[in-house]
């Protein structure tokens, strides 16, 4: 079903899941969505974040059944119940979203849960040096290991290391292939 304004499909698809509110339920909706479309490589939320364990187990199990694909997610989420689940999920990359507010509370989930990422959303500031050496702490293949994402006010003036490359002056890839290729963040 195609809905004018994303906040509206955002809000039936939260309805939905509630009203099947187990982990069996919420999966059998994630994995009949999922079987619709083809795919490699999945960005789990446009908008959202893991609300509960047993939402995070739903996810568990979409994710195992597709074990071919690869899954992503950033998350502010700290709850250690609930990022436990992820982190069993073999096919899914997490990384723990850090602004300039709650950065400090990010990095200390992150010693709890040093295979996460680290993404930064900055209005302009460069992230604190911290967060860059704990980016590069994280055992993962890529230059940077912390992602930036600049605001969409000053999205393409700014160029902090680590930036988006999506979200530079210069985009070197169409914007349906840049995460394939980047994998910064996907794995
Ligand atoms: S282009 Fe790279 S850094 Fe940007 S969202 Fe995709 S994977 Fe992450």
């Amino acid at each position: 079903m195609k809905f004018a304004i994303p906040q509206k499909a955002y809000k039936k698809n939260c309805e939905a899941l509630l009203k099947a509110g187990s982990v069996e339920g919420m999966a059998e909706l994630l994995i009949e969505s999922l079987a619709r479309v083809s795919f490699r490589v999945f960005r789990i939320h446009v908008s959202g974040d893991f609300f509960s364990v047993d939402y995070a187990g739903a996810w568990q199990t979409t994710c195992n059944a597709f074990p071919t694909a690869m899954f992503w997610a950033y998350t502010r989420c700290r709850d250690p119940g609930i990022l436990g689940v992820l982190r069993q999920t073999s096919n899914l990359r997490m990384l723990l979203s850090c602004d300039r507010d709650n950065w400090r509370g990010m990095l200390a989930i992150s010693e709890d849960f040093p295979c996460f990422g680290l993404s930064y959303y900055t209005m302009g500031e460069k992230p604190p040096e911290q967060v860059y050496t704990r980016g590069d702490e994280v055992p993962v293949a890529c230059p940077q290991g912390l992602v930036v994402f600049p605001d969409q006010t000053v999205r393409r003036r700014l160029s902090l290391p680590g930036t988006c490359p999506t979200d530079l002056a210069v985009n070197p890839w169409p914007k349906q292939q840049a995460c394939v290729k980047c994998r910064r963040c996907c794995g």
